[in-house]
């Protein structure tokens, strides 16, 4: 997915009252261990000019189901109270949420580090 097709879902969910813009866009996609860069796309930007869109995804490697998700975000993305039950991981010394019954957070436990 390009920024610019994140963008109209965001806008579309109505839950923003304002959007961040493409370069706050890319840099919170750059600093997510979420999201991976996979590509890019062509987009004609009209007179036959072609503009270079990288094109982002889901770090499968890591997010298997929806479930994942909560257990993978950064720090900087929890919200407060998802921060509190954060500890910090032996292994990678992140903060993350950490099941009790696991020696390391889900990141460390997919990538096998
Ligand atoms: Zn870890």
């Amino acid at each position: 997915m390009t920024r610019m097709a994140m963008q109209s879902i965001l806008l579309n969910s109505g839950e923003f009252r304002t959007l961040p813009n493409d370069s706050s866009l890319t840099a919170m996609l750059a600093k997510n261990l979420q999201i991976v860069q996979v590509g890019y796309e062509l987009l004609d930007s009209g007179e036959g000019v072609k503009t270079k869109q990288t094109i982002y995804a889901i770090d499968e490697e890591i997010i298997h189901d929806e479930s994942d998700l909560i257990y993978t975000r950064p720090f900087s993305t929890m919200s407060a109270l998802e921060q509190t039950r954060s500890t910090a991981c032996p292994t990678c010394r992140q903060r993350r949420i950490i099941k009790d019954k696991w020696a390391e957070c889900l990141v460390c436990q997919r990538r096998g580090l």
